[in-house]
């Protein structure tokens, strides 16, 4: 049989609520700190930077279950419920007595899963009647769908776009001049933050944590503006669980339970986003299910990254986050998975990874795009390079099934398609890309440049 199945809900089912695993999990993450007194933060301290319902959110340790506002429930009809894929004909194609799912957030209208959380904080910003606010992308797919989430709440928005990406992915930046948003190449001079980079390094390609560090500054300068992050923070990881809740319910109409789930993990927010509605039963009931992320070989921080208090962005603006790391002074090669070059993991995942919750593989860059290739000529999408190392770790699961000869039922998360990424397949069709090796020295530099408080 080779027929690709489908499996739809209906609207009224798109979830209610968000899910919050902190409330479930054993040994909660450890406190941020206040960066200056070493002190733990309370919401009140985030209030300048966030607005103060996602600051209430980041903090929120004892509610199981957190309503979805009526107004954001609203605009994820636009898209959701996303489908959730068999992919026979993948199988068919790797012979594997494994059965593929994948969870298809790439109909999102902005081509990613990001706007999942774009939409609930840009709804909590005019809530609050918060006029103005600021944010970075790597990549381009933050700032995209946060573009479109401030266009349809009546909000003014300054993207700060790592300075490679800037150059090397035009239409990203189009897109959100599009739906109205000013985008700035970083580092940029327009802080201070960005001019102290340019000023010593001035042909730095910019990264996410300096891109942050500007975003965060302008946000502090200017009056009735906030930040917003796209990963890694707990209240992002929260609207992302409208996945998993929405493929726990399609999981059963097929008549299946995962025994593996796999997300690519930037700063975790689309493994978030598929693995912890499933996480809760392994946690509360006892579940075996294995919980995969799978990040670029050359940005490895959950498998040889360290744990502990750091900064989320280069230039030390942010408050301390306990988590694993690879220093935020770390530069990653420039990737075309440019949605995975971050140093940092979110803390809750950080602790999930410390309890063994989860486990971390690294993906090669070619082997990611050979993946990449091989899902869009058996199932016809183009994957984003990001979501490339998710199906490449499902590859490999699928290929290790067939060498047991057991049969296996295999959940990823596509977090995006690629078609505004083909600059990147067009470098890989003609033989132009490579892998990057990562010495252990170059990660013993940046992560023994950390402050030892843990
Ligand atoms: C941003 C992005 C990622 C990585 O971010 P996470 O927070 O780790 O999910 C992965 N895939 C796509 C398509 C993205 O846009």
């Amino acid at each position: 049989m080779s027929k690709t199945k489908k499996f739809l809900l209906p609207e009224a089912e798109i979830p209610t609520q968000w899910y919050n695993i902190l409330a479930d999990m054993p040994n909660k993450p450890k406190p941020i700190l206040n960066p200056g007194t070493k002190q733990p933060l309370k919401p009140e301290d985030l209030y300048p930077i966030f607005a103060e319902e996602l600051s209430r959110q980041e903090l929120n340790m004892s509610d199981q279950w957190i309503d979805i506002p009526e107004e954001v429930r609203d605009k994820y009809m636009i898209y959701r419920p996303t489908p959730l894929v068999r992919a026979y004909n993948l199988e068919k194609a790797l012979d594997t007595p494994a059965h593929i799912y994948f969870k298809n957030e790439s109909v999102s209208p902005v081509g990613s899963h990001k706007l999942n959380s774009a939409l609930a904080q840009a709804y909590y910003c005019k809530k609050q009647g918060i006029t103005n606010i600021t944010t970075e992308t790597g990549a381009g797919q933050w700032g995209t769908a946060l573009s479109f989430a401030a266009k349809i709440f009546g909000l003014e928005l300054a993207v700060y776009m790592v300075k490679i990406s800037y150059e090397q992915k035009p239409y990203r930046r189009s897109l959100m001049q599009a739906w109205g948003a000013q985008v700035i190449a970083s580092p940029s001079m327009s802080t201070k933050a960005g001019r102290k980079i340019i000023t010593e390094h001035p042909n730095y390609q910019g990264s996410l944590g300096t891109a942050i560090s500007e975003a965060i500054e302008l946000a502090l300068q200017t009056s009735n503006c906030r930040y917003t992050l796209g990963s890694v923070l707990n209240h992002v990881s929260l609207h992302q669980t409208v996945i998993g809740l929405e493929a726990e319910k399609q999981m059963e109409m097929a008549g299946e339970y995962p025994d593996v789930i796999i997300g690519c993990f930037g700063g975790g927010s689309n493994f978030s986003g598929i693995s912890f509605p499933f996480m809760r039963h392994t946690i509360n009931e006892g579940r075996k299910t294995r919980y995969i992320a799978a990040e670029p070989a050359s940005c490895p921080k959950l498998t040889r990254g360290v744990f502990q208090y750091d900064f989320g962005d280069e230039a030390g603006y942010t408050p301390l986050l306990p988590m694993f790391t690879l220093g935020h002074n770390f530069a990653p090669a420039h990737i075309h998975a440019g949605g995975l070059r971050y140093h940092g993991a979110g803390t809750i995942v950080s602790q999930l990874m410390l309890d063994k919750y989860m486990e971390a593989v690294d993906i090669p860059q070619i082997e990611s795009f050979e993946a990449g290739i091989l899902f869009a000529q058996t199932e016809g999408i183009m994957p984003a390079p990001e979501s490339a190392h998710a199906i490449a770790s499902a590859i490999r699961e699928a290929k290790q099934a067939k060498e047991e000869g057991v049969k296996k039922t295999i959940l990823f998360n596509l977090s995006g398609h690629g078609f505004v990424d083909m600059a990147a397949y067009d470098q890989f069709i003609a033989g132009d890309l490579t892998n990057y090796e990562l010495s252990q020295e170059s990660i013993d530099k940046t992560t023994g440049l950390l402050e030892k408080i843990i």
